[in-house]
């Protein structure tokens, strides 16, 4: 059976940008604004010689601050139940924010085998937030650039070691 990998994490941190890299195509909308990804996406994703479905999740852009939250969580949490494996995605750019450590506690509770990605790290940027992503509680960060294609054969490694 094709394993499924859930990328989750905050609005803006560069998950439907992976998902784009991991796919082959453009099937996510990537863009700067926060929560622009509407609907749960899901591709056919080839690394190296693993073959996985990935789910891409969505920051709902709403202007009522609690249907945000409590929408993304639904949302969130769905995509948890259905995954073999979760891909979760911060910013070194903006550090760990507290909307990271809500979306960790709930990777956290689901109990399934999490890789935490420390997202927009080219030209080992960010390394600082690397360190503070420790925190989370959920291993030890792999840097990527999920935009510049860096980091793909550590992503590789993670992912491996669970499917
Ligand atoms: P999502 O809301 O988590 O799906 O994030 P998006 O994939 O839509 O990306 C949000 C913004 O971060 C966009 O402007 C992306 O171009 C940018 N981004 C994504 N990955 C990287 C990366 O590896 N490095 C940098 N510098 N920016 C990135
Ligand atoms: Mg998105």
């Amino acid at each position: 059976m094709v394993a499924t990998v859930a990328i989750v994490g905050r609005p803006n941190v560069g998950k439907s940008t992976l998902f784009n890299r991991l796919v082959g195509k453009k099937l996510a909308l990537v863009d700067d604004r926060p929560g622009v990804t509407r609907d749960r996406r899901e591709g056919e994703a080839q690394l190296g010689d693993l073959t996985f479905t990935v789910v891409d999740t969505a920051g709902l852009e709403e202007a009522d601050a609690d249907s945000l939250t409590g929408r993304m969580r639904a949302q969130t949490e769905a995509a948890l139940v259905a995954a073999d494996v979760i891909l979760f995605v911060i910013d070194v750019r903006s550090g760990i924010t507290p909307s990271d450590r809500q979306f960790a506690d709930l990777v956290r509770k689901s109990g399934k085998p999490v890789v935490l990605l420390a997202n927009k790290a080219e030209g080992r940027s960010g390394l600082e937030a690397s360190y503070e992503a420790f925190t989370l509680g959920l291993g030890d960060p792999v840097p990527i650039s999920a935009e510049h294609g860096e980091g793909t054969s550590d992503l590789y490694d993670a992912l491996a070691a669970h499917l």
